[in-house]
């Protein structure tokens, strides 16, 4: 009997020793809240981060909210009932989620904006991003090269503008960057934007929709554009991009004499790839999501070590109460003649998948 109870408790002791390496030798749950599936970056955020922290030591929540606010909203609260050690966020609208952020700070749980500032709280404590401002620049550069290489004998060029989702930080920071180079060429006469509509208030694209912005060009065409051409318009985002091109598409455009107009983009999807080479996209920019994920989840780890994260900017990030202290990596111009080596080259897609 004694034999037996001693084997019995071997046993358990066994299948304790046996359970316990993969629960005490995880660091710690990181809680991702993700914005939507519905654009393919987001997935590789979502998936690149998983990995890395997997291969860090930590286990991981993940989470898309479907750009449904309450929706994120309800994740992030259920994140912090959960005990994660940090929430990752990429937030959809910057500036709604203060009240759960203070929860967050109250219960030690560290916050690091991913991707998108959160906007109006004290309780973000770093940013993981690209150079947004940056991205802006590199659209409108390549959308200058683009009216020069196709439109090199038209002046003054046609241009429209799109911008991002209003309730998105990073919106306002592609506008101005874009600006920075279009508006000295709107006052040198080389650039006209026919429709005079032009700032933010009037050219965003709320969540990013791009039905919303296949509309509005269409309002463009027809109300600017049936005695006139447009040459380039500057769109802030692939998933623009498309309901942009369907409609120029819709009118005529990419046929006969009425030459496609230069379309800029951002996030180098494939479906957008694949435009740029069949020469209806003419740019598009890429910023590598493994590389945000490796910014993050080292950040995540010093932090869980009690020490202070990398960051190389302390100075732009103002999100209403603090600015926030960041990491910006660089964001790659990407058009037909170099997509292979910035986008194959980097193994971040395989060349079979775009051609
Ligand atoms: C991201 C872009 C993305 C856009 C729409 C922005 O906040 O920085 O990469 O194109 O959201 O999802």
């Amino acid at each position: 009997m004694r034999t037996l109870r001693i084997a019995l408790s071997a046993l358990a002791l066994g299948a304790v020793m046996f359970a316990a390496p993969a629960w005490s030798q995880s660091k710690g749950l990181i809680g991702i809240a993700m914005p939507t599936k519905s654009s393919a970056r987001w997935i590789s955020d979502g998936n690149s981060m998983v990995e890395q922290f997997k291969a860090a030591g930590y286990e991981t929540d993940l989470q898309y909210a479907e750009d449904d606010i309450p929706n994120q909203l309800a994740q992030v609260e259920n994140m912090i009932t959960k005990g994660v050690n940090v929430l990752v966020i990429a937030a959809i609208d910057g500036t709604t989620l203060s009240n759960a952020l203070a929860n967050a700070a109250a219960a030690n749980i560290k916050v690091i904006a991913y991707d998108r500032l959160i906007r109006d709280s004290g309780d973000v404590d770093y940013y993981a991003t690209f150079d947004n401002f940056k991205v802006g620049v590199q659209q409108a550069e390549t959308l200058v090269d683009g009216l020069k290489e196709r439109f090199g004998d038209v002046k003054p060029w046609n241009v429209e503008l799109f911008g991002g989702s209003p309730d998105d930080n990073n919106a306002f920071f592609f506008y101005n960057g874009a600006m920075s180079v279009i508006q000295p060429l709107i006052d040198d006469g080389s650039i006209v934007i026919r429709s005079g509509q032009m700032g933010m208030d009037k050219v965003g694209t709320l969540r990013w929709d791009g039905a919303v912005a296949q509309a509005r060009m269409d309002n463009l065409l027809s109300a600017n554009y049936t005695d006139a051409r447009v040459h380039g318009v500057l769109s802030p985002y692939d998933g623009l991009s498309i309901g942009i091109i369907s409609s120029l598409k819709g009118v005529g455009y990419g046929s006969g004499d009425l030459t496609m107009p230069i379309v800029t983009g951002q996030d180098a999807e494939i479906p957008s790839v694949k435009a740029i080479l069949r020469g209806d996209q003419y740019s598009t920019i890429f910023k590598d999501t493994r590389e945000l994920a490796r910014v993050t989840v080292g950040m995540v780890d010093a932090l869980l070590k009690g020490g202070q994260p990398e960051i190389n900017d302390t100075k732009t990030y103002d999100n209403g109460v603090k600015v926030v202290p960041s990491y910006l990596l660089e964001p790659l111009k990407v058009t037909a003649s170099n997509w292979k080596e910035v986008l194959v080259g980097s193994g971040y897609y395989k060349a079979e998948e775009i051609e």
